[in-house]
């Protein structure tokens, strides 16, 4: 059963295209959080941020990086917030990854991503330094 992104990019159910290239399309997001939410998807069903090979995250990138300056020219935004939900826990509904481009304006009542954390963790020093050597180790 194909993600609903693949019947999109297949043309099986409508969807306000906006950019598409060999291997990235972007499109409305049908629900929009902001006039211009748009959503940038690889071609190729992946679910997840690690999933994605490296050549598809460049030409991913490339396509955020042309969208993110479009979408805000076209709906006089003041700034973008532009994320991923990387998995289910994180709130991910569709699984295939896709990158979030919503304009934001001045005084629109919205959050910065940190809006996003429930309840956070008090860490010590020693804890910090050990989470960040296991990261570097798997860098
Ligand atoms: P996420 O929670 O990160 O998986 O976000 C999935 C996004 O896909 C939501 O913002 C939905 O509004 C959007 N979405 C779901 N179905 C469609 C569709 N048919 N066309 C465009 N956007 C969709």
């Amino acid at each position: 059963m194909s993600t609903i992104f693949t019947q999109i990019i297949e043309g099986e159910i409508p969807a306000r295209i906006v950019y598409e290239d060999g291997t990235t399309v972007a499109f409305l997001d049908a629900n929009p959080l902001a006039p211009g939410h748009t959503l940038v998807v690889p071609r190729d069903e992946f679910e997840r941020l690690d999933d994605v090979p490296a050549d598809v995250a460049t030409d991913l990138y490339e396509t955020i990086h042309r969208m993110v300056p479009a979408v805000e020219d076209a709906v006089d935004a003041d700034a973008t917030t532009v994320a991923f939900n990387n998995g289910e826990a994180a709130g991910q509904e569709v699984p295939h990854v896709h990158c979030h481009i919503v304009p934001r304006f001045e005084g629109d009542g919205g959050g910065p991503i940190h809006a996003i954390a429930g309840d956070r963790p008090d860490l010590a020093d020693d804890e910090l330094d050990d989470i960040a050597a296991d990261i570097e180790s798997r860098a």
